[in-house]
């Protein structure tokens, strides 16, 4: 069972996909995760991505694909996993596909997560100050929103367009989102 979560930085894709991925038992793979792992550690992606989690911006879609498809490899990923973070661009989603498409697998659901932007930023600089994560700072997450605007959420309309896609408010408590992602990806209903 593959599962790709898209939304907007700020929606709770994170908090969301964790609890989704405990439910459905597969692993959570969330790029941004992957990355700071990497930048923390030093690693030689880590110094080569940095500046670009820094200032808010696209990791080049090579190295990203890359990450993502020596990841797909690890026996846990045999079950299926949740995709948090990836695709983000239409390049990345056409690797997806013939990664995926390499081992006869394909994307079992997409699930959408909307918010109005005003909340968005308030939930990001709030968690800013929980976190201390480096990328939530006025300037870069406006440039985040930005760049999801312009350079992800066309990926929703070719995920729409072969049905894969499910919508999900992504306001109130994480209770109440929670269930509403359960109501569309039980776990009969994927695969
Ligand atoms: P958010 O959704 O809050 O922006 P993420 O943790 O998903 O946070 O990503 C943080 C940063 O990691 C992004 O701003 C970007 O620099 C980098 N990143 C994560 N996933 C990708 C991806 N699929 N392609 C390019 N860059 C990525």
């Amino acid at each position: 069972m593959i599962v790709v979560f898209l939304g907007p930085p700020g929606v709770g894709k994170g908090t969301q996909a964790r609890r989704l991925c405990q439910l459905l038992a597969v692993p959570h793979l969330s790029t941004g995760d992957m990355l700071r792992q990497a930048r923390g550690a030093g690693t030689p992606l880590g110094r080569h991505v940095a500046e670009f989690l820094d200032q808010g911006r696209l990791v080049p879609d090579e190295v990203v694909v890359s990450v993502v498809q020596q990841r797909l490899r690890q026996p846990d990923c045999r079950t299926g996993c949740l995709l948090d973070g990836f695709p983000r661009t239409l390049v990345q989603a056409q690797a997806l596909e013939e990664m995926l498409a390499a081992e006869g697998h394909c994307i079992d659901r997409v699930l959408e997560l909307t918010l109005a932007e005003e909340q968005l930023v308030s939930r990001m600089l709030q968690r800013a100050q929980r976190e201390n994560r480096a990328d939530d700072t006025p300037d870069t997450i406006q440039r985040r929103l930005d760049v999801y605007r312009e350079q992800t959420a066309p990926l929703v309309a070719r995920y729409a367009a072969n049905s894969l896609l499910r919508t999900v408010d992504g306001g109130g408590t994480p209770d109440e989102v929670f269930a509403r992602i359960t109501a569309c990806v039980g776990k009969g209903s994927v695969g």
